[in-house]
């Protein structure tokens, strides 16, 4: 096995992420088997319980990790499944070792960083509970060289290259700024940068320059010669229209050449990437727009990462630029929402967690449902679909999910005894994949072109099936359901042109080759309902 770390310096956010699922992208193209797995600093066990506010979406593996949302983009360039293997932080790695120290595996040591975390660090980094052989693992290391907290993770990749000596490769993102005042790129940041990793112990064999402005030869090769790196072992990460131009700009550059140089490895014909060029090319020549609002409470761009990409996606494969427009569902109210939705060719109500801004996707829903607008509602906004179904259509005056009123008599939304039974771990979370049954003749059976199928959850509560007669009954059909709970996973409205909401998060299965079945049925009819 191949060990390739990517580290980042100079500053945070300079797509660490893209440029691990890029180098994972080119690998595969050469036929080897690759993982790619996130290790954080932070002290929180498991992403989950961060604010989307500050760290974006909360992305779940199909083993019901929450995890960091860059493992969105490794499944979103490569396809891979990831599980909780491949997001780690500092606090897991704490945990396990104080978890050890008090069944006493350490024998009346004094346990320490180095060895004892390092080694726990190094003991994940290898996988070693993963039992599957891969030809590359591709570690993404949080944050920036210098960091108080990532020093640890950088020791084990210090001891990791005397471990494993000739199968190690270090690749170091960083960041040459663009001086206006002086017209000038500056390469001193990215010196220092690689200096306090030489200072650690750690030379990068690769190094990846991100900048906003074409590099002249000159200056890569000065970086090269001060850095103590071979100059074909120098690449530039411009700025570029999408995400997904970067492993072709990587492969132009030969970064994947670099990195089989650097390991000792036989090079080959470089790969053709020809489905990711057409998927590249259709998204070009996809001008007209097909306006979609996203109702839900958060602001940030990432807070809905999966979702975007996947609307975007499919978008591209019908032929269309998806203009996504964020509705902020806290400010949404009955004399409003009509202003903000009627420009929409389709409606997505997203996930959420809370009180604040449900109103506002109940008028969203609402509004949609007695408009007819092409709506898609995801786990919370499948939620609140049914408690606008239940309060609008049913007459169930104050219906609500049991998370808002706990003492509402029409709990249309609660936590169902049958959920106990298949709730992984005892959390109280449904996390992670489940298989869900279609019902024959159904929309979403159409869409799926199959009856049984599997998707990923994350939620406590559940539709009450104590009220699912009332629903088929007054036209709501559930046509999804738990195979082994009976629980409701995809309700829809069949008489309507497009109105299906889903327990579980289809977003988390959508990748650039394979868009998800439900977004492509849905960019799809909110493109014929704009007639445009
Ligand atoms: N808050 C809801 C629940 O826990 C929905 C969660 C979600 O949208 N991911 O059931």
């Amino acid at each position: 096995m191949k060990y390739i770390f990517v580290t980042g310096g100079v500053v945070s956010s300079l797509g660490k992420g893209i440029i691990s699922s890029s180098i994972g992208k080119l690998l595969q193209a050469r036929g080897y088997k690759i993982t790619i797995q996130k290790f954080d600093p932070y002290i929180n066990v498991d992403p989950g319980t961060l604010n989307p506010f500050e760290h974006g979406e909360c992305y779940v593996t199909e083993d019901g990790m929450e995890t960091d949302l860059d493992l969105g983009h490794y499944e979103r360039f490569t396809e891979i499944h990831t599980t909780r293997g491949n997001s780690v932080t500092s606090g897991r790695v704490y945990s396990s070792v104080i978890d050890k120290e008090r069944r006493g595996d350490y024998l009346g040591k004094t346990v320490q960083v180095v060895p004892h975390v390092t080694d726990e660090i190094k003991r994940r980094i290898r996988r070693e509970d993963d039992p599957t052989e891969y030809d590359f693992v591709i570690t993404e290391i949080g944050g920036t060289i210098g960091d108080i907290e990532s020093m640890p993770f950088l020791e084990a990749m210090r001891q990791m290259r005397w471990e494993h000596k000739g199968d190690i490769c270090f690749i170091h993102l960083t960041y040459i700024p663009y001086l206006k005042a002086a017209e000038e790129l500056k390469t001193k940041p990215t010196q220092h940068s690689v200096k306090e990793m030489q200072g650690l112990g750690l030379q990068p064999d690769v190094l990846v320059l991100r900048t906003e402005k074409h590099l002249p030869e000159a200056l890569m090769h000065k970086v090269a010669s001060f850095c103590n790196v071979e100059p074909s072992h120098v690449v530039q990460s411009e700025d570029m229209p999408s995400i997904y131009e970067v492993p072709i700009a990587m492969q132009e550059q030969g970064l994947d050449v670099a990195i089989l140089k650097s390991l000792g490895m036989e090079v080959g014909e470089t790969p053709a990437l020809s489905q990711w060029r057409d998927y590249l090319a259709r998204r070009s020549a996809a001008t007209k727009c097909v306006r979609i609002a996203l109702v839900g409470k958060y602001s940030l761009q990432d807070a809905y990462k999966s979702i975007r990409e996947s609307l975007q996606h499919a978008g591209v494969y019908n032929d269309r630029k998806v203009e996504i427009v964020f509705v902020d569902s806290q400010f949404l109210t009955r004399e409003n929402v009509a202003e903000s939705l009627a420009p929409m060719a389709g409606v997505v109500i997203c996930p959420g967690f809370g009180e604040r801004g449900t109103e506002g996707k109940i008028q969203a829903a609402e509004y949609c449902r007695t408009h007819d607008i092409p709506t898609f509602g995801i786990c919370y906004g499948m939620q609140m679909m049914v408690v606008e179904f239940a309060r609008n259509v049913l007459g169930l005056a104050g219906a609500n999910s049991a998370e808002i009123a706990p003492d509402t008599r029409y709990n249309v939304i609660d936590i169902m005894e049958e959920q106990k039974k298949i709730t992984r771990m005892g959390g109280t979370m449904r996390l992670g994949a489940y298989p869900c049954t279609l019902k024959q003749g159904s929309k979403a059976a159409a869409i799926y072109g199959k009856d049984s199928i599997s998707e990923r959850h994350r939620h406590r509560y559940e539709f009450n099936n104590a009220f699912r007669a009332d629903y088929e009954r007054a036209g709501m059909s559930c046509t999804g359901t738990n195979p082994d709970a009976d629980l409701v996973e995809i309700v829809e409205i069949p008489t309507h042109r497009w109105y299906l909401a889903t327990q579980f998060h289809p977003e988390y299965h959508s990748t650039v080759l394979h868009p998800h079945p439900l977004f492509m049925s849905f960019v799809k009819a909110a493109v014929d309902y704009s007639g445009e």
